[in-house]
């Protein structure tokens, strides 16, 4: 028999690991920024599994989860491309069987910046995250920093609940302009398009005058603000400056702070975020 004992859990999880499978939650539309999260698992990992689900419990708008951009067949060949060993692409009945009745909610992180705009959004996400982790088991799951706000929920939910694995956070892949990717930036027209790069332009302002040595976030956001005031097509929802950890606004940067930003741009709300010191 054998004796080895193990008293931590990531130890216990290490022990019990069998197969070397990295996992990359998706809802389709795949684009660079998710190809990123598919070509880091392929290295570090014996196998990677990409999910493909349009999670409808983390839409809380049905015309947005109506409008979700669907095709199997590109986000197959993407994937593949990319390196994926396999694609697990459940419908909805597979993830929520007749009768669910379980969600889990990550109290306190959820209920700022994008929770408020997006009532029941995270506890979609947290649920559906969980249920994945447990079904697929990995010993690693790939998320972008792009959703800052879901990485942090995700680290926290997945510490809490001993899901398994590790959590691995990727930088934002972004255009030639700054604008981070993401399957809406198709939705806007050439004009908002050119607009919507005022949002990258800003928080890069903010990380340029941090690093010149300003630490006060109120001056900071002043700047940021004023420069998103001057751009008529976009409409700040919040721009803020966060502990990276518990997402509560700081009033000075140290390393790790983030800058938050959720603006409206034509029919699009776009999110993005960027570090303003780095953190050591
Ligand atoms: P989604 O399909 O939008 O749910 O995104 C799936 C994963 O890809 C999430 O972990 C996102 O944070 C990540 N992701 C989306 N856009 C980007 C991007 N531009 N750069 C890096 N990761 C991204």
């Amino acid at each position: 028999m054998d004796k080895r004992v193990v008293h931590r859990q990531a130890e216990l999880r290490e022990e019990l690991e069998t197969a070397n499978v990295g996992l990359v939650p998706t809802m389709g539309a795949l684009h660079e920024g998710h190809l990123a999260l598919i070509r880091r698992s392929v290295s570090d990992n014996e196998r990677t599994v990409v999910s493909l689900f349009i999670n409808p419990t983390q839409f809380n708008n049905p015309a947005d989860l109506a409008a979700y951009p669907r095709d199997l067949d590109r986000d197959l060949a993407r994937a593949a491309e990319a390196g994926a060993d396999l694609i697990y692409a459940p419908d909805v009945p597979e993830v929520y069987p007749d009768g669910f009745a379980t969600s889990v909610e990550v109290a306190g992180l959820t209920d700022k910046w994008d929770g408020t705009a997006r009532p029941g959004h995270f506890k979609g996400v947290a649920t559906v995250v969980t249920i994945l982790l447990n079904s697929v088991r990995p010993a690693r799951s790939y998320f972008g920093e792009k959703d800052f706000q879901q990485l942090v929920v995700v680290r926290r939910l997945h510490r809490d609940l001993a899901l398994p694995g590790e959590i691995v956070g990727c930088p934002t892949v972004r255009d030639e302009d700054g604008l981070a990717l993401s399957s809406r930036n198709a939705r806007l027209s050439p004009d908002e398009r050119k607009a919507a790069a005022t949002i990258p332009r800003v928080l890069t302002q903010m990380v340029e005058l941090a690093a010149s040595g300003e630490r006060r976030s109120s001056k900071l956001l002043q700047v940021g603000n004023l420069a998103l005031f001057d751009e008529l097509l976009v409409t700040c929802d919040y721009l803020a400056i966060v502990d990276p950890e518990n997402l509560e606004p700081v009033e000075v940067v140290s390393p790790g702070s983030r800058a938050l930003i959720a603006a409206r741009v034509g029919p699009v709300r776009l999110i993005d975020n960027m570090e303003l010191l780095p953190s050591t």
